[in-house]
């Protein structure tokens, strides 16, 4: 596609998309089209906030930036309990699902305080101990696999700072940390976005 065609395109988005792609997908644009972003925020008035946060995703990270999104993240209300006695953490889920012949193992990430995060683990197990198990031959040997994966990532839940897939999490959705900075609210639509897919 050539820039002209993107432009168009661009242009009949509606601000809905326009706003997601600057949050969460600028990082992964080319310069030219980044111009064709930013113009088209300030041709529709949208809030200028969004130039920051599509800035933010194409420079580099310092710690100090780094360390304030982890900050953010981990005293932000739990998107599950809403609760904030507890910080927040990250982790992958493993679930199996055995349907006819097939057995099916994934893996998902989930944000959230530590104790919806143990319960996300529990209640994957025992959906897994339900529905995947009797799958031959895969069921039992995937199932008893994502036990022990899960109770391996259940050890990071509750750790002093913020674990890895925290980590990652933030690295890969710098724009919507910065987002959250005046727009805490969309911090938690992501989240319950990303903990609710498979
Ligand atoms: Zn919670």
């Amino acid at each position: 596609m050539d820039l002209n065609d993107i432009r168009e395109n661009y242009k009949n988005f509606e601000d809905w998309k326009i706003e997601k792609i600057a949050s969460e997908e600028a990082g992964s644009l080319r310069p030219e089209v980044l111009d064709i972003l930013k113009a088209e925020i300030e041709k529709r008035n949208l809030n200028l906030n969004l130039i920051n946060i599509v800035d933010s995703q194409t420079k580099e990270l310092t710690e100090s930036e780094f360390n304030e999104y982890c900050g953010i993240l981990r005293n932000h209300p739990c998107p599950k309990c809403k609760s904030k006695t507890q910080k927040i953490n990250a982790t992958m889920v493993g679930r199996v699902v055995s349907m006819l012949i097939m057995t099916n193992y994934d893996k998902s990430l989930k944000v959230a305080c530590s104790n919806c995060l143990d319960e996300m683990h529990s209640k994957a197990n025992m959906k897994s101990a339900l529905l995947g198990w009797w799958g031959i031959p895969w069921g039992p040997i995937q199932t008893i696999r994502s036990f022990i994966f899960n109770s391996s990532m259940k050890k990071n839940n509750r750790t002093e700072k913020p674990n890895e897939v925290f980590a990652s999490f933030i690295i890969s959705n710098i724009g919507i940390m910065e987002k959250a900075k005046t727009e805490p609210e969309k911090l938690t639509e992501f989240i319950n976005r990303t903990n609710n897919t498979i």
